[in-house]
């Protein structure tokens, strides 16, 4: 009987109604599982050593020094992505946000450049992507691929 309700609990939940903008922003900041995290979660169960807070242009957030690649996680509403979330309009201050995230897109292109420049190779992971079953085989894949080259 008790195997049974617990079963019942990891059924899928029913559909929710969207989110209104400051649940969105709340559900953000408060997310225990930030993206980062997803992803040395996958690193370390593929044994693969990475270190994080590297003094590099842009302050990769993890960083596979011994294969000289840096792992750049992003945002996709601050980083401008072309997804849905990246074209999300805010309700209010359009401006200030629109230049923000100008700011943000021209910096990680800049750094994106010095890094190369400093010989490193470097994957993106937008949060969206995150989403996707596969995103760790994907990722495991790439850095595979950029170790061998
Ligand atoms: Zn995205």
């Amino acid at each position: 009987m008790a195997k049974r309700t617990a079963k019942a609990t990891t059924k899928r939940a029913p559909k929710k109604a969207p989110m209104t903008r400051s649940e969105v922003m709340r559900a953000v900041k408060s997310k225990n599982t930030r993206p980062e995290l997803l992803v040395m979660a996958c690193l370390k169960d593929e044994k693969i050593k990475f270190s994080t807070h590297a003094k590099l242009p842009g302050q990769p957030d993890i960083v596979l020094s011994k294969r000289k690649i840096a792992i750049r996680v992003m945002g996709c509403f601050w980083h401008g992505h072309s997804c849905k979330n990246g074209n999300r309009v805010p309700r209010s201050n359009i401006p200030y946000w629109t230049a923000k995230i100008k700011r943000n897109v021209m910096r990680d292109r800049e750094n994106l450049r010095d890094l190369k420049k400093l010989g490193w190779q470097v994957i993106n992971i937008w949060e969206c992507g995150l989403r996707k079953v596969n995103w760790k085989e994907k990722l495991i894949e790439t850095i595979m691929r950029l170790t061998q080259s």
